[in-house]
């Protein structure tokens, strides 16, 4: 049975950062989750489809052809067409949410997902690792941090791009996409029972990647 390492938890608890570091280290491969609703979501928005029309999405998502290639940094190519410079938009990440709360979309998202447990093992990136898709991963981390210092890191973050933000609004954003991510009917976002509750609010991303090798070791 090939072993995988869930990690799940909300938007800005650095899951992208230590899931690439720990898969590195390990020698594992890795999933990024996110990536593929973001990739649903630009092909819907590129053929100019409704996002309220589920049976649109799902027919799309079950065509689409995706390949990824990852080094230091992910490679995204859809149908052939690579859109890694796309898939951090706000544009984008708005509308992966309102199609990944489509439980028929996850359906289909569903295998796709599962095929990246290939041999030697498997970092999984997401919301509902642990929970749905790799139920059964031997490691489970559930990673969180305070809405404050997701809010601050994301500042910096758009800062560092010359960006003018709010620190505020920023906050404000992150707990009511909190809110709306645990309430929802499909894949809501809860830890798993068997999940390490990580909170790294004060920890440095070197003290989460130690904590988290550990686990598998
Ligand atoms: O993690 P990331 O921000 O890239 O995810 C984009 C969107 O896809 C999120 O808003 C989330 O609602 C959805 N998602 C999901 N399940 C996953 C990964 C992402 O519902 N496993």
């Amino acid at each position: 049975n090939i072993p995988v390492l869930t990690i799940d938890g909300p938007s800005g608890a650095g899951k992208g950062t230590v899931s690439r570091a720990v898969a590195k280290k390990l020698g594992w491969h890795y999933l990024d989750s996110g990536s593929i609703y973001r990739s649903l979501a630009i092909s819907a928005l590129d053929k100019q489809i409704d996002l309220q029309d589920i049976a649109k999405i799902t027919l799309l998502a079950e065509k689409m052809h995706l390949a990824f290639e990852c080094d230091d940094v992910l490679i995204v190519s859809l149908d052939g067409v690579n859109i890694t410079h796309r898939l951090a938009t706000e544009e984008t990440g708005a509308a992966a949410s309102t199609i990944a709360a489509y439980p028929e979309v996850r359906a289909v998202l569903l295998q796709k997902q599962k095929d990246f447990r290939r041999f030697p093992g498997l970092v999984a990136d997401g919301r509902d690792m642990g929970t749905v898709v790799f139920a059964d991963a031997p490691y489970k981390v559930f990673l969180t941090a305070s809405a404050l210092e997701r809010g601050k890191r994301r500042f910096k973050q758009l800062k560092e791009k010359g960006i003018d933000a709010n620190l505020d609004k920023i906050t404000h954003e992150i707990e009511l996409r909190d809110r709306r991510d645990r309430e929802r009917k499909a894949a809501p976002l809860i830890p798993a029972v068997d999940a390490f509750y990580l909170d790294s609010s004060d920890l440095s991303i070197d003290e989460v990647i130690n904590q988290v090798i550990i686990l598998t070791e």
